[in-house]
Order: C-alpha cells, then sequence, then structure tokens
C-alpha cells in the first residue's frame, strides 16, 4: 500500500502579484470548504453513472467529475446489442445520456471536470481538477476506464472508427456476418477476439507484427486449428481505406518492407488497453499492468476509496459489468459511510 503525500501545484493569481504559487493541496482545500462532500464518483462511463445512480438514491448527493468527454468508450461506439434491457438495441451514446439523465434526477451532479492530482493520505480525500476546483470527499470512487490502444495512424483511425474500425469483438463481431475482418494483435486477447469472431465472420485474418506471439500456447494453438482464422506474422496495417466506411488496409510485410492492399470490412484492433490510473499511482497500487489492484470486491487498498469498472478489469471490460461494479462500488461507499462495515 502506498500513502505517499505529495505537493499539488496549483496556478493561482495572488490579488497584486503577477506570478504562480504553489498552494498544498491541504491549503486550498482549506479555502474552499464549500467542496467538501460525501462522495466524489470521478468517470462517467456506465460504472461511474450506475454508482451515481445508487449513491444518488441513497442520498448520498455524489459529484461526479466526468472530464472533458463524458461518458467513456460507450460515446465512440454505434449500436450496442447486448446491453439487457433493449431487445432492439440501443445507441451507445443514447444508453449514457440515460443513465447520466437517472443519476442526475436521483440528485447527482455531474460536472464537466477532470481530475488532475489527487491527494489520498488522509482521511479527506482532496481531488483537484481542470477546473482548479479543489473537492474534498469522505469517499471517492474511482471509475476513470480503460482506453483501447489504437494503431497511431492520426486522422484515419478517427474517420473510421465505428464505421468497420473498432476494438470490441464482442460489441461489433456480431455486425460482421459472413464478412472477411482483421485483427492486430498476437496477444491473448488478439486470439480471443479472433476466435470469437470466427461465429460471425467468413473469414478473419489476424496480422501480428513480429514472428513472435505474446498469446500463451494453448490460445495459439487455439487460433492455429480454427480453419476460418488465417495467420499473418510479421505484418502491420499501416494505412486504412475506404470511401465512407472501411474497406481494407495498408499492409506491410515487415521482412521485405512491402506495402499491399487487403481487403476487409473489419479490422479489430487487440493490441492492449491503457487503464486511466495515472493521476492516481502515487496514492492507490496500481498492478503490473497499470490496473488498479482491487482488493476484495471493489477495495482500492486505500481506506474510503473503492473501485468500479474497467480502471481495475483487465478481464471482462464490457459495459454490464462496469455498470456492475458501479452498483457494488456505490454500495460499498454508502455502507462505509454510513459507518456499517470497516470501509475497504
Ligand atoms: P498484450 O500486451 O499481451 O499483447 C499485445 C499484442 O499487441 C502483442 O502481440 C503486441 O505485439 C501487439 N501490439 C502492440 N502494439 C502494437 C502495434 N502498434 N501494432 C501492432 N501490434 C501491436 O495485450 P492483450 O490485450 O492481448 O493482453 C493483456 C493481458 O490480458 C495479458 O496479460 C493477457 O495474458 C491477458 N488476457 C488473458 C486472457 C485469457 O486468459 N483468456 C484473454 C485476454 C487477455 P509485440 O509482442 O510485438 O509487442
Amino acid at each position: 500500500m502506498r500513502r505517499k503525500k505529495t505537493q499539488v501545484t496549483l496556478a493561482t493569481k495572488p490579488a497584486g502579484q503577477n506570478f504562480f504559487r504553489v498552494y498544498s493541496a491541504h491549503v486550498y482545500m482549506s479555502q474552499n470548504l464549500m467542496n467538501h462532500q460525501k462522495l466524489v464518483i470521478i468517470g462517467s462511463g456506465p460504472a461511474g453513472l450506475t454508482a451515481a445512480i445508487y449513491a444518488a438514491r441513497a442520498e448520498l448527493a455524489p459529484i461526479i467529475l466526468e472530464g472533458k468527454h463524458p461518458g467513456g468508450q460507450l460515446m465512440e461506439t454505434t449500436h450496442v446489442e447486448n446491453f439487457p434491457g433493449f431487445p432492439d438495441g440501443i445507441m451507445g451514446p443514447e444508453l449514457i445520456m440515460n443513465m447520466r439523465k437517472q443519476a442526475v434526477k436521483f440528485g447527482a451532479d455531474a460536472r464537466m471536470e477532470t481530475a488532475v492530482s489527487v491527494d489520498f493520505s488522509d482521511p479527506k480525500k482532496l481531488i483537484v481538477t481542470t477546473e482548479k476546483e479543489t473537492y474534498s470527499a469522505e469517499s471517492v470512487i474511482l471509475s476513470t476506464g480503460a482506453s483501447a490502444r489504437w494503431l497511431g495512424l492520426g486522422k484515419g483511425e478517427e474517420k473510421y472508427w465505428g464505421k468497420g474500425y473498432t476494438a470490441c469483438a464482442t460489441c461489433d463481431g456480431a455486425f460482421f456476418r459472413n464478412k472477411i475482418v482483421g485483427v492486430v494483435g498476437g496477444g491473448d486477447s488478439a486470439c480471443e477476439e479472433a476466435s470469437f469472431l470466427t461465429r460471425f465472420a467468413g473469414k478473419v485474418h489476424m496480422f501480428v507484427r513480429s514472428d513472435q506471439w505474446r498469446a500463451s500456447k494453448p490460445m495459439i494453438k487455439r487460433v492455429m486449428e480454427n480453419p476460418k482464422i488465417e495467420i499473418h506474422m510479421q505484418r502491420s496495417v499501416v494505412d486504412l481505406y475506404g470511401e465512407t466506411v472501411l474497406e481494407g488496409v495498408m499492409l506491410q510485410n515487415n521482412e521485405m518492407m512491402e506495402v499491399e492492399k487487403f481487403a476487409l470490412h473489419g479490422l479489430f484492433m487487440a493490441i492492449g488497453h491503457k487503464p486511466n490510473t495515472d493521476v492516481f499511482k502515487d496514492f492507490v497500487p496500481v498492478d503490473n499492468k497499470g490496473y488498479f489492484d482491487v482488493q476484495g470486491d471493489t477495495g482500492s487498498g486505500i481506506e474510503s476509496v473503492f473501485i468500479a469498472g474497467d480502471c481495475g478489469d483487465w478481464h471482462y471490460r464490457q459495459a454490464i459489468t462496469a455498470a456492475g461494479y458501479g452498483c457494488m462500488a456505490a454500495l460499498d461507499a454508502e455502507k462505509y459511510l454510513t459507518g456499517s462495515v470497516g470501509g475497504y
């Protein structure tokens, strides 16, 4: 458990002085007692918003720091077909807006602010945001999510995102029935995604950038034995093409350094996820992949700080599991705040 106390730098301009001063979060906090909260929820994907619904209904009046781009990964998804309760599916952004509306209806206060630094060393947890606000909270739920890694091809990726270019086979696989798809990556995720996609796609091409797999032996065996999967070692996707939707990729042979056109209907990225935990790492233990090291069900290892959703879950990474963790974290925070359990 790490309980390091750091200085938080706040850009303030005291009257008559034209220079920046450095305040510790504690000093600043004492000037902003208005911002003392029972519960602050950081992150506004399904985990954070579900936590907010439960906490608001429990009259904890939670503040949600929803960030500059509220809603998380679902805001970049099109049709969500596997979230229970929507037999005809629902658009990702609509699902998020519904959850947000529900949370606000019960009294949650959603603010478009991003936590940029924290001090969790004392019982009152301090959070500084992009708006230069400092919040102190009796309890905090961290639901900051994780971001799928992209190839870094620039604008092309944004153009085709959700139009053939995606990072979630479970979410989008069913849209590629009898189509030709590619999977980038040579780890367990790529193998799992490729195997899953064979349920729908007519053909799955795996592109592994080197001559080495990162995946475990049983996973490699599974993809090698699947007649619907074709493996292309030492191949990198260096560009995407298509009029309005993805129609194919430019594929580089890393041995010969030659590039060729490769027609595809869909491309699934499986080159890892990056958990959004950097801001909290000095206080909240993370595992060797950078995910919060969840203890018990939702514990962070720090008293009164709880974890929900993908930031502490490299495995399931589904909207519904994130929502479930959000519910659990809110119930745990409530029990902590009402003194009915130890807290973490
Ligand atoms: P990994 O880090 O294990 O693998 C990432 C893969 O993507 C590697 O093959 C890597 O290649 C490749 N890659 C990275 N960047 C690029 C790039 N820019 N272009 C092309 N390829 C790239 O990530 P995973 O998500 O697969 O797995 C994460 C963790 O989750 C692992 O510990 C894994 O074991 C675990 N996991 C377990 C599962 C299970 O047990 N059922 C299922 C899924 C994941 P290179 O090797 O060249 O760097």
